[in-house]
């Protein structure tokens, strides 16, 4: 008997992307078999967690790497270290911080909320989070201006579809913060297969989800400076404690890794192009629909499908459409397209051939010809 029905829960086709509240994304089976031997086995965390740190420089090209529990608290541990350093009276005292630099710069557009707002991330730390710029974007000398206030800790950026608005690239940002010698923490949650990228922009620290695009259990991996990075691993001893990474996360992070570093990327991508052309095809032939593949907005290397809706044609629009493909058994899950326009995406990098025929034939039933 399979987990769903053991339990009662609903099944799921999740064509939205690595959303958490839907579980995230699935795990190869090579990550599977070394979490389940992890479950039973003891291990010095120390060497463990050095065997992931150094996997992870590896991987990224970073001087230094660790695991944390996710990403959400990389942000706070990120933060953390940034005010603390390695001092353990520092340390210890969080998230009291009195005599530390305790102001957190970032763009207003950056203050995503990602389940709830990346801010309260910032002052889970003890840190005063401080937004420069509007929701339209910002400009350099917004930046100039917020970083020139005393007891500026970091500049936090973040890399992701969430981001609102226009502003300086983030190479010139972190070069804005740099000469005020202020270190830059970018989340970049989602953007494992740009990792390298961000930290060529010379953020001091990178923090990514180990759960969304590479498949590992739940776990924030935090690459960047050695410094920096052993303070966000000594804030173990202080408010990251409810933060740690557990043994079988940090055993899925090594086999993602692998699996990802064994992966042929040019065919993994060709894969992907295939299944959206197809899926195109195919959609495109409902009634009210354009079909076409459209790029990741943030330059992740695959594409998605977007149906375009003809409401006076499909008889209905995206909003209906996205509702009911939800209220299905399984729900299906697609991503409503930017606001105001009748646009549906179909992210379907870890969907299965029958899940995608699935998708089609609700989609036909929905919008008969
Ligand atoms: C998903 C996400 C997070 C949170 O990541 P977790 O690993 O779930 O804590 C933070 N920032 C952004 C931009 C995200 O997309």
């Amino acid at each position: 008997m399979g987990l769903h029905t053991a339990y009662g829960l609903s099944r799921i086709i999740n064509a939205r992307g690595p959303y958490t509240p839907l579980g995230v994304s699935r795990s190869g089976d090579g990550v599977a078999a070394a979490v389940a031997g992890a479950l039973s086995e003891f291990f010095v965390m120390d060497e463990l967690q050095g065997a992931a740190d150094r996997a992870l420089a590896r991987f990224s090209g970073a001087e230094a790497g660790t695991v944390v529990h996710c990403t959400a608290s990389a942000i706070t541990l990120a933060v953390a270290a940034a005010m603390t350093g390695e001092s353990p009276e520092r340390i210890a005292a969080l998230p009291d911080t009195t005599g530390m630099p305790g102001t957190v710069v970032l763009p207003a557009g950056h203050a995503v909320n990602y389940g709830h707002p990346l801010v309260q991330a910032v002052r889970l730390a003890g840190a005063v989070p401080v937004t420069v710029g509007t929701d339209a974007g910002f400009t350099r000398e917004d930046l100039e201006r917020g970083l020139a206030r005393p007891g500026v800790a970091c500049l936090l950026l973040v890399s992701s579809r969430l981001v609102r608005g226009t502003g300086t690239d983030l190479a010139e940002a972190v070069a804005v913060a740099h000469r005020r010698g202020v270190p830059v923490v970018v989340d970049g949650a989602a953007q494992d297969f740009r990792i390298g990228e961000l930290l060529g922009t010379g953020a001091d620290l990178v923090a990514v989800s180990g759960q969304k695009y590479l498949g590992s259990p739940t776990a924030g991996l935090v690459v960047g400076r050695t410094g920096l990075v052993a303070a966000v691993r000594a804030q173990e001893r202080g408010i990251g404690r409810g933060m740690k990474a557990s043994k079988e996360a940090v055993i899925g992070v090594l086999a993602a890794l692998e699996a990802r570093q064994e992966r042929d990327m040019a065919g993994w991508r060709q894969r992907q192009a295939d299944k959206v052309a197809d899926f195109v095809e195919r959609t495109g032939a409902l009634r009210g629909v354009t079909a076409s593949s459209v790029p990741d907005p943030t330059g992740l290397p695959f594409e998605r499908a977007r149906l375009l809706l003809d409401p006076a044609a499909a008889g209905m629009g995206a909003v209906a459409l996205e509702e009911a493909l939800r209220a299905g058994s399984p729900s299906i899950w697609a991503l409503p397209g930017r606001h105001g326009t009748e646009e549906l995406l179909f992210e379907l990098v870890p969907l299965a051939p029958e899940e995608i025929d699935a998708v089609i034939v609700r989609l036909a039933e929905l919008l008969p010809g």
